[in-house]
């Protein structure tokens, strides 16, 4: 018998699971929704019982089990396996779920964060296959992002590395909630884009056909913006170019700092597809240096929603395994 890793990802709607293989094959999966309303007794309790409802299923006893990865969003505090706090779950603060978690499924657990474990599954399963420095960034409420470097998560010195998105592009530009200024997911995510859009039309009196969009939804989001643009709209395409020259600038600074094989993009805004990537990659060919042809390839993720699943069984892998995982 062959062993597997469990990936848990821990979200504020969904917990996902799924088995993976020392291959890096997906063995079976499964989702049930978050409790959250049963507060994080009840949310770890989901987490317990939906693995072993799923090694039950796929006709495992538990004992094949080498490790678990658990991906959540954060802030957590890595190296003590605990969860600081998640928005979207009331009264989920300061909770041990790596010892929680490892204890109700009897095997090692690691916890990492989202943004890490969507960036490792791309690397070990996605698009991300076969490289050796490979960057992702997930284009959202905000800029998930991480930095893969011959197979292992860069974090920093302090737990805090990685943050691509609050890297400044803009001295003195907007407030960011983490407290600087300028920071790139204030121009490029996807909800910086609809934000932005807003802004002119409501501060600056602009003319669009996104003021109708926004009256009848409330707000605005990347697929608004693109599809108006595409549509024909001046103020729209001027919100999308942008906010692709923003994220083109990020880039080029990736490129600069790590020489990354690989910028993978995932999130709202990456659902665009070629309507991203075509004038990112054009623009991003247009800032970067003259000295050398660009050798960093842009390309969209390929794991979809399950990158993190897929990244946090992957991460148990790495750290339980036999070593053998790339
Ligand atoms: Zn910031």
């Amino acid at each position: 018998m062959t062993g597997v890793c469990i990936g848990i990802d821990l979200g504020g709607t969904f917990i996902k699971f799924a088995l993976l293989d020392e291959g890096m094959s997906v063995r079976g999966k499964f989702q049930s929704p978050t409790p959250a309303e049963a507060g994080p007794d009840g949310v770890v309790e989901a987490m317990i019982s939906g693995a072993k409802k799923l090694l039950d299923r796929e006709g495992l006893s538990g004992g094949e089990v080498v490790g678990v990865g658990i991906g959540s969003p954060g802030p957590l505090d890595l190296d003590a396996g605990v969860v600081i706090g998640i928005p979207n779950i009331p009264g989920f603060v300061n909770i041990p779920l790596r010892r929680l978690v490892s204890e109700g499924l009897g095997a090692p657990a690691v916890l990492e964060n989202d943004a890490n474990a969507a960036a490792l599954g791309e690397y070990l399963c996605g698009s991300g296959e076969g490289t050796s420095v490979m960057v992702m960034l997930t284009l959202g409420t905000g800029i998930g992002s991480g930095i893969v470097i011959d197979g292992r998560l860069v974090r920093g010195a302090h737990g805090i590395g990685a943050e691509v998105g609050h890297t400044i592009v803009e001295p003195e530009g907007e407030p960011c909630p983490c407290g600087q200024r300028g920071c790139l997911e204030r121009y490029t995510s996807a909800s910086a884009l609809g934000r932005y859009a807003r802004r002119l039309i409501e501060q600056d009196r602009r003319d669009s056909s996104l003021a109708d969009v926004l009256r009848s939804k409330g707000n605005l989001d990347a697929a608004d913006v693109n599809e108006a643009r595409k549509a024909g709209d001046d103020l729209a395409a001027e919100v999308w170019d942008r906010a692709v020259g923003y994220l083109a600038v990020g880039c080029v600074n990736l490129a600069r700092l790590l020489d990354p094989d690989l910028i993978v993009f995932g999130g709202g805004m990456a659902k665009a597809g070629g309507d991203l990537m075509e004038p990112l990659t054009e623009q991003f060919k247009r800032l970067h240096w003259s000295i050398a042809e660009p050798k960093t390839t842009l390309a969209l993720a390929s794991l979809g929603n399950d990158a993190g699943l897929i990244g946090a069984a992957g991460a148990a892998w790495k750290q339980f395994g036999s070593g053998e995982s790339r």
